[in-house]
This record gives structure tokens, C-alpha cells and sequence, in this order.
């Protein structure tokens, strides 16, 4: 069975999670037992970052992202849970009211911009599951929404199971018309000669490689080679974790096209963010 790691935030060891169940008392109990509860009483919720054309400076979609809120305010970060929810195999009850609520909402987003995409990230294990294709295109359908509006965030780790099948399902989400992008691109170990067989049809940059763009050359080497390499493969690039005017503007000029990062904008609630579109 597949291994992962779950870094907990704020400390500097590793945990190793099994996926199989018969490993998972390796998992923090309280933890998952926590958090099964977050998803039985509705204790999650949805932020959402802004993407922005950095031509434009338009807002052109918002990255949904996990929220769990404890009862006393506070925030368990999703660097924290996520890895958890992947190993436990709550992420599957987790996500399916994640993609129902980004539905939701992206509903009246639409209402205040026609052109406007929600992405959704998704983890191994949904991507693996039958009927993960026929259950997300029956949302869609259900909130009389069309396939163009949804973006479906992978990454790399995906392909690690079974790339056969992320393939073939990448193409057939493709082929209805959903957007299929690469998270965190570059993080990966084998980057460059497995995306020539990915039809998907847009690369989010990771921010380590932003993060250093104005004042490291090689840094900025990179970045080039990928808005270079995806231009020839026609696929969209979005920088991650733009936090200065400096590092927005150099992307730009290296004809990046979208941009995303504290610098425009925190994930933020719908409600804030639906008073961005006024
Ligand atoms: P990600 O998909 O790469 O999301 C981007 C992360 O970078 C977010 O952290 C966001 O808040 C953060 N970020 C954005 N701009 C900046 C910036 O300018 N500076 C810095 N330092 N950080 C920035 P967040 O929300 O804590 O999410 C962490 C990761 O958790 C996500 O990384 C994603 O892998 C995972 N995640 C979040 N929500 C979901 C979900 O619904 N399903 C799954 N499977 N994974 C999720
Ligand atoms: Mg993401
Ligand atoms: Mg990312
Ligand atoms: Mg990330």
C-alpha cells in the first residue's frame, strides 16, 4: 500500500500514515475522530482565493479551499487535516461536500460575472474512486451549472497510483468541457516528461519557485522555462503565492497570465468574496 507523509504544521516531525485500515491507529484518534464530527455537523467551510488576469487585474475565478473551524474561532490548518482525512479516507465525505458547496456558490458568482471559474482541489483517493466522473458531471448537472465553470486541481501525486487510469479520466473530464489543472507544478519529481501525457490545460506554478523570482536569476530561469514550455503545449499558467507588486509585475512581464497570492488577495468567505464582484 501506498505510504504518505502528513507534516504537522508547527512541528518538525514526520508522521507516516498508512492507507490501508488495518494501519490506521498510526493516525492521531482524537484527531480523526474530531474531525469525523467537523464533517458530521456541517463544521467545514469553503474560502475562496481570488485568481486574477494579470493583464486585466480582472478577478477571472477563486481557488476553493477547506476551512474547519473549532467551536472557540480558531482554525486547524489544512496542511494539518488534509493529509489525515487522505490517510483515514474521510477526504472522500469531505470532498463530496466540498464540490457540492463550491457548486453552490459558484452559482451566485455567476450571477455577478458570467465568466467566472471555481477550481477544487482533489486527492488521490477521490481520483481512484468508480463513478468519480459520473458523480462530479450529476453535481454539475444538478446545480444547472455547465461542465466550463469547474476546474479540477490534481497534483502529481496522483499520477503515482495508477497513471493509466488518471489519464484516460483526465481526458474524459477534459472531453465534457471541465478544466483540469496541475497544483503546486514543479514540487513533483518527474515533471517534465509525464505533463507531454497529461491532457490537461493549465499549470499552477508552486509558489517556492515565485517566491525568490525578482532577486534569484535561476529562479526566474525556471519560471521562464515553464511559461516557454507551456505556451508550445497551449496550457494556461497561474503563478501561486504572489505577496509583492514586484514579483506580479515580472511575472507579467514574462507574459504569465494569471496570477494568484496574499499580494491580490487571502481566501476569504463567499460572502466577501461575491463583494469583490460588485
Ligand atoms: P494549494 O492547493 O496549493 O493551495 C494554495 C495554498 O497556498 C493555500 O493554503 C493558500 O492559502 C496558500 N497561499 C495562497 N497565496 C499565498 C501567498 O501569497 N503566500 C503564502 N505563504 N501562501 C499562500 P491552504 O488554504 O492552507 O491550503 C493548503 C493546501 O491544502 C492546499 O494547497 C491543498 O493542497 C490542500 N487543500 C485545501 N483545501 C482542500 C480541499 O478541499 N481538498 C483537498 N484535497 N485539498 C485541499
Ligand atoms: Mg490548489
Ligand atoms: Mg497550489
Ligand atoms: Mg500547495
Amino acid at each position: 500500500t501506498a505510504m504518505t507523509f502528513a507534516k504537522r504544521q508547527g512541528r518538525n516531525h514526520l508522521h507516516f500514515f498508512k492507507r490501508s485500515e488495518e494501519n490506521s491507529q498510526r493516525v492521531d484518534v482524537h484527531l480523526r475522530n474530531h474531525f469525523q464530527q467537523a464533517i458530521d455537523n456541517e463544521k467545514l467551510a469553503l474560502y475562496y482565493q481570488p485568481i486574477i488576469d494579470l493583464q486585466s487585474g480582472a478577478i477571472v475565478g477563486a481557488e476553493a479551499l477547506m476551512r474547519w473551524q473549532l467551536d472557540d474561532g480558531s482554525f486547524i490548518p489544512p496542511d494539518e487535516f488534509i493529509p489525515m482525512a487522505e490517510a483515514t479516507g474521510q477526504i472522500i465525505p469531505a470532498s463530496e461536500w466540498a464540490i457540492e458547496q463550491a457548486c453552490q456558490d459558484l452559482k451566485l458568482l455567476l450571477e455577478k460575472r458570467e465568466h467566472m471559474s471555481v477550481s477544487v482541489n482533489l486527492s488521490a483517493l477521490q481520483f481512484s474512486r468508480a463513478n468519480f466522473f459520473e458523480q462530479i458531471i450529476e453535481t454539475i448537472k444538478t446545480h444547472k451549472l455547465s461542465n466550463e465553470n469547474l476546474e479540477l486541481e490534481l497534483t502529481e501525486s496522483i499520477l503515482m497510483d495508477d497513471s493509466n487510469h488518471a489519464i484516460k479520466l483526465i481526458e474524459r473530464f477534459r472531453n465534457a468541457g471541465v478544466a483540469m489543472s496541475i497544483d503546486d507544478f514543479g514540487t513533483g519529481f518527474s515533471s517534465l516528461s509525464y505533463l507531454k501525457k497529461l491532457p490537461v490545460n493549465k499549470l499552477k506554478i508552486d509558489r517556492a519557485f515565485i517566491q525568490d523570482i525578482v532577486s534569484k536569476s535561476s529562479d526566474e530561469a525556471i519560471v521562464r522555462g515553464i511559461l516557454a514550455m507551456a505556451r508550445q503545449l497551449n496550457m494556461d499558467v497561474v503563478a501561486e503565492g504572489i505577496e509583492t507588486a514586484e514579483q506580479a509585475i515580472r511575472l507579467t512581464e514574462l507574459g504569465c497570465g494569471y496570477g494568484q497570492g496574499y499580494y491580490f488577495a487571502k481566501p476569504k468567505p463567499l460572502t466577501e468574496l461575491l463583494k469583490d464582484l460588485d
